[in-house]
């Protein structure tokens, strides 16, 4: 609402508008769009059918137009999440929770439709390291020993740990995980698991290949164990293997950010090259007048307040650029509408923006959530025309 700010929606960098051409417009510009591209694990059988990335599973859950018609086999029993981050513990709940409890969330109604079917009564969810090094934040990970009608559980011999984990959890640095610790000592106190349905926590467990013949059968991994120093603590392969049996299949092993045109790309580490928020060509010399905030910045780490500080971050370092930075006057907001006009994209202002905010919400207060998300394109730039004189 601040009269500075103008929103230009459905508008993609590098598609319908260069790098340089906001520039023609504008004295600076911060790239803040995130890292959508899911990693993959590299073994074979990983895109046999059943085998799905958690990025599109929760594209999919979420209505994003791009993951909308993809489908999941929810007759199976068995699943089975690679990694133990944070969207690891997203794809279990949704997967756990009941469809009275999501009905009530803002899950897409295609999602909540199809979870209605799902006959999913096991979740494993499998990490190559140990319990010390497992990134959830406790928070997150003591919601999955709430879920109504499931157990969470840990083999206690999983939570025997080397010196130098036992290190980790005593320094200060440690706090979640040993807050994380004590969450998995408790889901240990229930095994081995009755006949309720159940989540099941694994460590050191490096995923080798996922198997089947027309679509996912199971999973192989090799045993791992830890070497190295406090939390510089690498997974070294034992010899020793194990297969899970799985119908579902979800990597949840991180995200990476695309390479935008003309930007400097720092190709391994999936993110812009910077300094401090400003970007650098590729020999290091700054480049004056463009930023980087967010997953695209520092890799798809954090949480939102881990995001409010880089941006501070951004910004200090373009307020201490304006000296630098072209001088004399730009067309800003209204000339960039005019360049989009002129090569025919449609636009989407921050007023229509509030008009698909307003029927995605008026259609789910009928359905008791908190909106109804529109999962379609053309349907979102319908509603922009919603109530419009
Ligand atoms: P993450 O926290 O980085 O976790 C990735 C997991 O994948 C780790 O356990 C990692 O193990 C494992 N991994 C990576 N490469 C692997 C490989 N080749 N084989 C097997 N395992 C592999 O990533 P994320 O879960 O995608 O989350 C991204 C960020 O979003 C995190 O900072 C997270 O906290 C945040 N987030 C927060 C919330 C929330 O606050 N509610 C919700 C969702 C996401 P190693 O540790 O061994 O590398």
């Amino acid at each position: 609402r601040s009269p500075g700010f103008h929103f230009f929606g459905h508008v993609q960098a590098g598609r319908d508008v260069t790098v340089s051409e906001l520039f023609d417009t504008h004295h600076a510009v911060i790239l803040a769009c995130g890292a959508e591209a899911d990693r993959k694990l590299g073994i074979p059988g990983e895109s046999l059918p059943g085998s799905h990335s958690a990025a599109q599973f929760v594209g999919w859950y979420n209505g994003h137009p791009d993951y909308r018609s993809l489908t999941f086999d929810f007759s199976q029993e068995i699943a089975l999440v690679i990694g133990q981050g944070n969207v690891a513990l997203d794809v279990a709940r949704i997967l756990a929770k009941s469809v009275d409890d999501l009905s009530h969330t803002d899950i897409a109604e295609h999602a909540l439709d199809a979870l209605a079917t799902s006959r999913v009564r096991e979740i494993h969810i499998v990490g190559r390291r140990g319990p010390a090094q497992a990134k959830f934040t406790c928070q997150e990970l003591g919601e999955m020993g709430s879920l109504a009608g499931w157990t969470a559980l840990v083999d206690p011999a999983d939570l025997a740990l080397n010196a130098a984990s036992r290190l980790e959890i005593a320094d200060k640095m440690g706090r979640n995980s040993a807050k994380n610790l004590a969450m998995f000592t408790k889901f240990a106190s229930s095994w081995p698991a009755g006949s309720q349905r159940r989540c099941e926590f694994h460590f050191l467990l490096d995923p080798r290949e996922v198997q089947g013949c027309t679509r996912v059968e199971a999973a192989r991994f090799a045993r791992n164990a830890l070497e190295g120093e406090p939390f510089h603590q690498t997974a070294v392969d034992t010899g020793d293997s194990i297969e899970f049996a799985c119908g579902l299949l979800f990597r949840s092993i991180g995200y990476r950010a695309a390479p935008i045109e003309e930007l400097p790309f720092d190709d391994a580490r999936g993110v812009l090259r910077h300094t401090n928020g400003r970007l650098n060509d590729t020999s290091g010399r700054p480049l004056y007048g463009l930023y980087a905030t967010g997953w695209i910045k520092r890799g798809a780490t954090g949480i939102i307040g881990t995001n409010r500080a880089d941006s501070l971050e951004t910004v200090a370092t373009l307020l201490s650029d304006l000296p630098q930075l072209e001088v004399g006057e730009k067309a800003g907001a209204a000339g960039l509408a005019a360049k989009l006009s002129a090569s025919g994209t449609r636009f989407v202002t921050h007023d229509q923006w509030l008009r698909i905010d307003r029927v995605e919400v008026s259609s789910g207060r009928v359905k008791g959530k908190p909106r109804e998300k529109l999962t379609r394109v053309d349907a979102m730039l319908d509603a922009c025309m919603a109530g419009a004189s």
